[in-house]
């Protein structure tokens, strides 16, 4: 049976994929850092479904931390055939407000930790001749958001880092793309007020925002056979916001 760690899933967009890929028949490593009873929430819901899930704690900005997580979801499943690094942090500022240490943060956890993961799991995947990555990227790292220099700066960190190793990792069969989402309803937008997030609605080509299952579905698509010849890709879930 497949089997699948997805970061930062105790909520938002991971929670959703959590869900997605118990219903494809995958076991599920729930990972989280703060939001333990959601994560074991989940975990029962899944284990209820009929589904295998286990729950697993880790602060992604820290390597050691990360190097646990991993070997502890190799030791339960018996390998990792899919890592979805999703866990991050946004920060609304304006660049000349931004700290030494929301700069550190902000990279860490959104960019050294997809690191951490990937050089966690990798050596496991190339021993095997398989295994798929999807890194949770964003559009705004495509296109870069006023107020949000550090957070853009990490993801298009993250598509970068996705592309490279797509191509270091291709030839041992393993497969590495990235989701961009574009506005997607979780606890992320809390800090918008109502007008910027009809403005962003109004902006949207397909007239709404994104839900976490729109952006689960593409995960799960790029981690599944149907996508077995896609890889360095960035697959772009926003609404038409950014064509
Ligand atoms: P969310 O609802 O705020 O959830 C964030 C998740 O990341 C939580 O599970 C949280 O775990 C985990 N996390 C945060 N800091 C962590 C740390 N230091 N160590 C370990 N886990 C940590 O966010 P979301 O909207 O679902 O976002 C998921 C991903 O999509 C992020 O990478 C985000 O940048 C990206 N994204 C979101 C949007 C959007 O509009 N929502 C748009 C583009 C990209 P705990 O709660 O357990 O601490």
């Amino acid at each position: 049976m497949r089997t699948v760690l997805i970061t930062g899933a105790s909520r938002g967009i991971g929670a959703a994929c959590a869900r997605d890929f118990a219903r494809e028949g995958y076991r599920v490593a729930i990972h989280y850092n703060k939001s333990e009873k959601k994560a074991l929430a989940l975990c029962d819901d899944l284990i209820a479904c009929g589904c295998e899930a286990i729950t697993v704690q880790a602060d992604v900005s820290d390597s050691a931390a990360v190097t646990a997580m991993v070997r502890y979801v190799e030791e339960q499943f018996g390998k990792i055939d899919v890592l979805v690094n999703n866990a991050g942090i946004a920060m609304q500022k304006l660049f000349t407000d931004t700290s030494d240490s929301e700069w550190d943060t902000t990279l860490a956890t959104n960019l050294s930790a997809v690191f951490y993961a990937c050089k966690a799991v990798a050596p496991a995947m190339i021993r095997r001749h398989s295994g798929c990555i999807v890194n949770i990227a964003s559009m705004w790292g495509e296109v870069g958001a006023s107020c949000e220099v550090a957070y853009s700066a990490a993801k298009a960190g993250v598509i970068g880092f996705s592309k490279a190793l797509a191509k270091e990792l291709g030839p041992s069969g393993i497969r590495v793309n990235s989701v961009s989402p574009g506005v997607v309803m979780t606890d992320m937008m809390a800090g918008f007020c109502e007008e910027d997030v009809a403005a962003l609605k109004e902006e949207t080509p397909l007239c709404k925002l994104g839900s976490p299952e729109d952006i689960a579905r593409a995960v799960v698509f790029l981690a599944s056979e149907n996508a077995g010849y896609i890889t360095g890709q960035i697959l772009g879930v926003n609404g038409g916001l950014i064509i």
